[in-house]
């Protein structure tokens, strides 16, 4: 079984704009407890890799020998300098579930979720090679055109779809970019 209900919100992601593909190299930001990172194992197949990132431990999936996590913060460079350092090269997918802690006041929650998207961007904008693809979640709120339209500018298109739009987390959309337009630039490159 998966660890998460969220497994389910990943497969449909993928289906909808086949974002994984077999052999790839996936990171997974916000990844605990780990559903997504079953999903993209699965789907990248032992030639592939998956590098799961979250500030909470990870626990080891022992059915699955493709996949390395990080313990860090996404927000702190250093995180992202580890991310880069276990990718190797450039990767083909990345894909971003991270969502703040709750405060209860939702545009304060509004707010952390699109830096944490932003964050996500900024990374994938690091790694991700020409042609690869981005999945990130936000909260809807003031600014997400914005960032919206920051994403359109570095992919072919970028699509808008909430797998959970009967479920309680109606508030969330997930942006998929698809078919990154250059390649990686690092900063000090
Ligand atoms: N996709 C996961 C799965 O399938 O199991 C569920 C992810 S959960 C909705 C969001 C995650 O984002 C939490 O585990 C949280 O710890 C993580 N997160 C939030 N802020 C983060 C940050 N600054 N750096 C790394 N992870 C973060």
């Amino acid at each position: 079984g998966y660890r998460s209900r969220a497994a389910y919100k990943l497969k449909q992601l993928d289906e909808l704009e086949n974002v994984i593909d077999r052999g790839d190299t996936v990171v997974d930001l916000g990844a605990a407890p780990g559903g997504w990172l079953q999903v993209a194992a699965e789907r990248v197949g032992p030639d592939g890799t998956v590098i799961g990132v979250d500030l909470q431990r990870i626990d080891d999936l022992a059915d699955h020998d493709n996949v390395e996590t990080i313990r860090g913060d996404m927000t702190e460079e250093r995180t992202r300098e580890r991310v880069v350092d276990a990718a190797d090269g450039t990767v083909d997918a990345v894909v971003s579930d991270m969502a703040p802690n709750m405060s209860g006041e939702y545009s304060l929650d509004q707010a952390r979720s699109l830096h944490l998207a932003r964050q996500a961007f900024e990374t994938a904008l690091e790694l991700l090679d020409t042609g690869g693809d981005f999945v990130v979640k936000v909260f809807e709120g003031p600014d997400v055109d914005d960032f919206r339209a920051d994403v359109e500018e570095e992919f072919q298109y970028v699509r808008a779809t909430n797998p959970n739009a009967s479920r309680d987390e109606s508030s969330e959309v997930y942006f998929i970019g698809k078919g990154r337009l250059t390649a990686p630039v690092r900063p000090g490159d």
